[in-house]
């Protein structure tokens, strides 16, 4: 049995570099709802609130590794 309590926290330590280097906001949810804070969007993400689709290409392994 490994340590399921580490592995959890390097896979989320993981997804906020990567949200933090190729995320951006939602373009819409600031016309939508401009008082909320907006979705964070990876390339190709859709935003969960508006259905906004980031149109970026998705990343390539090298970049979805390079965090
Ligand atoms: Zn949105």
């Amino acid at each position: 049995m490994g340590d399921m309590g580490e592995d959890f926290r390097a896979m989320r330590d993981d997804r906020n570099a990567r949200r933090a280097k190729y995320g951006v906001d939602c373009p819409r949810c600031a016309e939508v709802r401009p008082r909320a804070p907006a979705s964070i969007l990876l390339p190709q993400q859709r935003c969960r609130v508006d259905g906004y689709v980031d149109p970026r290409s998705e990343l390539t392994d090298e970049q979805w590794n390079d965090v």
